[in-house]
């Protein structure tokens, strides 16, 4: 090729040096898992779109609130001090509204033992919680067998000269309704005892470039993940049950999804084979 043996050393040690580069930026490029690709989908859709129907559509001058939602205040399951979820609201949605749009595994978790009975799914979870917003609590008093958990606290404040607390149903009240402050913790309280922080981080004017279907509010924008459980046999699928004192288990106590628990533990009848304690089992991750 005619080329001198010193210009062929610089070429090798120039692409050399290229190669380098090419493979250091390669590294660099952060792949994208199924749920980013997800939400950048989903963000894109919702980018200024406008609804089929024109009543749909949200009026000039409505308001946009964006929430974060909490992980439960439980230290020894969740210790993450992200939001669990960011959500947009509109200034005429119910607190109810907001309340059936906050995921939380308390809601699924059933408590109590159910070896003898697997099959029997028990529907006792409480439907009362509330909300707390600048000393007032607004309860959820929808259904005949929701309580007003607030009274205990109120009537306790009461007794000890606290300044008084009130009371409202969250069904009837409108975020447009509230006197709040931005970025100020407030509390969402269900299931007896689990505590969420929800605070409100920004409230502004509708743009043209939101999304302005009403239809598709509540609106989650984003949403953490946590790590799942895996089935100590199969290591596949989420663990849904465990078990204590199990003469099939390799660990008290041992965690099992569905499948692998009914084979291990029972029959084809479905009569329960030998001695254990069984619980069901909400996976922290179930909204993955
Ligand atoms: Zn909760
Ligand atoms: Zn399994």
């Amino acid at each position: 090729m005619g080329v001198g043996a010193e210009t062929m050393a610089e070429l090798k040690s120039i692409c050399r040096q290229r190669k380098r580069r090419q493979d250091h930026k390669a590294n660099l490029k952060i792949s994208k898992n199924r749920h980013d690709l997800y939400a950048d989908e989903l963000e894109r859709l919702i980018f200024g779109r406008k609804p089929e129907s024109a009543a749909d559509i949200i009026p000039e001058g409505e308001i946009v609130l964006t929430i974060n939602v909490y992980y439960p205040a439980t230290p020894e399951r969740f210790s993450s001090t992200r939001p669990h979820m960011s959500l947009l609201m509109t200034g005429s949605h119910t607190l109810a509204e907001f309340k059936d749009a906050i995921c939380c595994v308390s809601d699924l978790q059933v408590c109590g033992e159910f070896s003898n009975t697997p099959d029997v799914a028990p529907d006792f979870i409480s439907k009362s919680s509330f909300f707390f917003f600048e000393g007032v609590f607004y309860n959820d008093m929808r259904f005949p067998e929701c309580q007003d958990i607030s009274k205990t606290t109120i009537e306790w404040a009461k007794a000890r000269n606290f300044p008084p607390y009130t009371q409202a149903k969250m069904e009837d009240t409108r975020f447009m309704d509230l006197t709040i402050k931005v970025g100020f913790p407030y509390l969402y309280c269900h299931q007896g005892d689990c505590e969420h922080l929800v605070i409100i981080t920004d409230i502004r004017l509708t743009h043209q470039s939101d999304c302005l279907d009403k239809k598709l509010y509540p609106l989650l924008i984003r949403k953490d993940r946590l790590l799942t459980q895996k089935c100590a046999v199969c290591h596949v699928f989420i663990g849904r049950w465990f078990t204590t004192h199990d003469q099939f288990a390799p660990s008290d106590p041992c965690l099992f999804c569905d499948k692998c628990f009914r084979m291990l533990h029972y029959d084809a009848e479905g009569n329960k084979l030998g001695e254990f304690l069984a619980y069901p089992y909400v996976d922290q991750g179930a909204f993955n």
